[in-house]
């Protein structure tokens, strides 16, 4: 509807505007990707955070992940279950332990002993997420957990109609900043219906996400596996690097060709070695922006449009 639509078009003006104050006034990439990631995250609109999808148990399994390309240092946390802000647990992760990747109650304890926000998991929590789940275990055949008690909202958000959920809600963020630093990173609730502790590419470094200054900086969106198992993040920067191919071909190659070929879906958003953005994707849409320092701005959720840049 043109509610929800303009409801996501001012949540992704909101994120470059967060983007952009930042960078504009010389801070650095990985402060820009966190605090953007951080106002998605809340946002009620996306699949991380609030908002977030659940898994099959009614439960939620929170991932993230981030990398700074001057120093390809990077960090990741999968399945959280009580930090509101995943992102800046993997940025913990990365800046205050010897460790890449945390999971499971070892990374909430983590994120919970450097401070970070440690939230009810009901403020995940809504309505329309609840609903696919429960169309998901229909389908399934099994059996629904019971809905959270107190959970119950008739907010704003459950008023908007989504005509379908496979736009991906994952969020992404690459920036690069001043000093031609790129950063990106990644935060998601994962799947719909997601069993025995799975694991998706958002916090796998080289599927989800990756960065290297001088070449490119890409996060990902989609299902998980496909990604996994083609390493999508790297891939395309090492066609940057290697094959000498824009950020444009690489992305295109790697999703049109290889995500396609195995009949995955999802897109990815990616920063050429100079900051031109670029995104490829094979679903009927994904919700997407830049902006730029010489004032471009775009956002788009539908159509496709090659070499937009
Ligand atoms: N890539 C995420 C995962 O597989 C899901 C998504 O992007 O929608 O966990």
């Amino acid at each position: 509807s043109p509610e929800t639509e303009a409801a996501y078009e001012a949540a992704l003006a909101h994120a470059l505007d967060t983007g952009s104050e930042i960078l504009a006034s010389g801070g650095a990439a990985i402060d820009a990707v966190e605090a953007v990631i951080m106002g998605l995250e809340d946002n009620p609109l996306f699949n991380a955070g609030r908002g977030a999808v659940l898994t099959e148990t009614g439960e939620f399994s929170l991932d993230s992940s981030i990398m700074a390309g001057d120093t390809l240092n990077a960090g990741a946390v999968a399945g959280l279950s009580n930090i509101r802000h995943p992102i800046s647990a993997a940025r913990a992760a990365m800046e205050n332990s010897p460790h890449v990747m945390l999971a499971g109650e070892g990374a909430d304890q983590f994120a919970a002993e450097q401070g970070l926000e440690v939230v009810d998991p009901t403020y995940f929590f809504t309505e329309r997420r609840w609903d696919s789940l429960i169309r998901v275990l229909e389908r399934r055949g099994v059996e629904a957990p019971a809905h959270p008690l107190g959970a119950a909202q008739e907010d704003e958000l459950s008023m908007l109609s989504f005509p379908d959920d496979r736009k991906f809600g994952t969020v992404g963020v690459v920036a690069m900043d001043q000093t031609g630093t790129i950063v990106a990173g990644t935060s998601t609730g994962g799947t719909t219906a997601k069993r025995w502790g799975r694991v998706g590419d958002s916090p796998v470094i080289g599927a989800g996400t990756y960065a290297a200054n001088g070449v490119c900086g890409v996060s990902a969106t989609g299902t998980g596996e496909y990604f996994i198992r083609l390493a999508i993040a790297y891939a395309i920067c090492a066609r940057i690097e290697l094959l000498g191919e824009t950020a444009s071909e690489a992305a295109d190659h790697v999703i049109h060709t290889q995500l396609t070929g195995l009949e995955g879906d999802g897109g990815v958003i990616v920063l050429g070695p100079d900051g031109t953005p670029t995104w490829s994707f094979n679903t009927e849409g994904m919700y997407r922006a830049y902006a730029t320092s010489e004032g471009r701005r775009e956002i788009e959720i539908y159509e496709y449009n090659e070499g937009a840049f």
